[in-house]
């Protein structure tokens, strides 16, 4: 208790309003003061003057209530609303274990950081118009006393969905469905598209939808920090390593239609520590897997999709990693603010990143290219083939984009696709 008051006291709050403040000749250093307090507090609190024989504090602890496999987006918002859900003085423990504190490979500091509301699920809908109030009221959620408010850079944008003749009685129906939901969306001709959006060819158009409220895009990073920052407020505790192993405890039951069925429970996580051989038990009573791309593994070490074929047991978690594209490139006449989320007819989506004429965007290969998900290198052939034709015809400005990049000259400095801005985005979820 006394040290939660002093790191309070301590913090910058009062360093702002206090440190080296000179008066009438005399300095009032409150460091030096409260440098002090503390140590005589620490001097009288029990345990206090022994040192221990190893630093464990990296060590996570030997039991807590619920582990989760996983620190993104998904594993955090899971510890965040555990905490807040949770009735006064019920203190539920919660572990997050990551073995990425980078999260270099995580899709949700690599995804497009895009939300919107046209989805073709109901449910879906449902959970956007949830996220967006989420994010617009982002401080209420996850403010800290005594730190800056969360910033997630958001851009208010309506996403611009492009339907062929084909697609075209489908996108009206979506729409139909996510008003009845909610959502602010409406329907564009191609020559509303034309006024709207004088830079874009509608060629191959038949029918557009256009979100009106509750769609742009923002930071994932800033938002999985301000979650890190909050939850860790809360008392969630963080540990870097990986969860290798788990170890259950089997019942016995018998069903209503007299099938005998074992019923396995996860009492015990391991966590292999980074650098090391060694591993930590952790027991706990529920396991929460959000190990995104990587939930299908998780799963498996669990025993999901290990039963015999044809049961629940036998049925494997069908998510994996794969490789997915994203590109960025730079283009002074293209444009710029006018240009909401785009996604073609065809799979193509692009976007305006920024404010300095710099353009986002890709396409997710079919099937059979699925390409091999260990080689996480820029694919520059996939732009060229696959993404920049499709560009280039639904935005003529664009066009300027392929003989100055992929060749690498810069004629006049006029376009320059930025080779070294083409960023590879990642393993995705099923
Ligand atoms: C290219 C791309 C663009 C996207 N664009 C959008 C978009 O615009 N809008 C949108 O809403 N969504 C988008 N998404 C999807 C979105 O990014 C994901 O749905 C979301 O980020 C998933 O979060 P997560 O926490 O489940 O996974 P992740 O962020 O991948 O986190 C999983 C974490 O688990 C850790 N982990 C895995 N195994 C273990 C283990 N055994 N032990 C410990 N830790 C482990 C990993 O290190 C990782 O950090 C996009 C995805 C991709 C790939």
């Amino acid at each position: 208790m006394f040290r939660s008051v002093l790191q309070l006291r301590s913090g910058p709050g009062l360093l702002i309003r206090g440190l080296g403040t000179h008066r009438g000749g005399s300095t009032l250093d409150w460091d030096e003061k409260v440098s002090e307090i503390k140590k005589k507090i620490r001097s009288i609190l029990p345990g206090e003057a022994c040192t221990p024989l190893y630093d464990t504090s990296h060590l996570p602890p030997e039991h807590s209530d619920v582990v989760i496999v996983g620190g993104g987006v998904l594993g955090l918002s899971v510890a965040f609303w555990l905490k807040k859900l949770q009735k006064k003085g019920d203190g539920i423990r919660v572990l997050v274990v990551e073995r990425d504190h980078t999260y270099s490979k995580a899709s949700t500091v690599l995804s497009v950081g895009g939300i919107r509301q046209q989805f073709s699920l109901p449910e879906n809908v449902h959970l956007s118009l949830f996220s967006v109030d989420f994010l617009r009221n982002i401080n209420e959620y996850l403010a800290v006393v005594d730190s800056p408010p969360v910033d997630l850079q958001f851009n208010p944008s309506g996403y611009l969905l492009l339907a062929s003749e084909k697609g075209a009685s489908t996108l009206e129906n979506r729409v139909k469905m996510q008003r009845q939901e909610g959502a602010k969306v409406c329907l564009m001709s191609p020559e509303q598209l034309q006024n709207k959006f004088p830079w874009m060819n509608t060629k191959g158009v038949a029918l557009a939808s256009y979100g009106m409220e509750g769609e742009g895009w923002f930071d994932p990073w800033s938002l999985l920090q301000g979650l890190r920052r909050k939850v860790q407020s809360m008392g969630v505790l963080f540990c870097q390593g990986e969860v290798t192993r788990f170890i259950t405890s089997s019942n016995r039951m018998v069903t209503s239609s007299g099938e005998e069925v074992v019923l396995k429970r996860i009492y015990e996580v391991h966590v292999k520590m980074n650098n090391s051989l060694e591993y930590q038990p952790v027991e706990c009573a529920i396991v929460i897997n959000a190990a995104g791309a990587w939930s299908g593994q998780i799963a498996e070490l669990a025993g999901i999709g290990k039963g015999p074929p044809g049961t629940l047991q036998g049925t494997k978690l069908p998510v994996e990693p794969r490789k997915r594209y994203v590109y960025v490139w730079h283009c002074p006449q293209g444009p710029g603010l006018e240009m909401p989320f785009v996604a073609d007819t065809n799979g193509v989506y692009f976007r305006r990143e920024g404010l300095g004429n710099n353009y986002l965007g890709g396409c997710s290969p079919t099937e059979e290219e699925e390409p091999d998900s260990t080689n996480l290198d820029v694919d520059h052939n996939f732009f060229q083939d696959r993404v920049w034709p499709h560009l280039a015809e639904r935005v003529p400005a664009f066009q300027s984009l392929k003989p100055f990049s992929l060749r690498r000259e810069v004629p006049g400095g006029q376009y320059l696709l930025s080779l070294e801005a083409l960023r590879w985005a990642t393993l995705a979820q099923l």
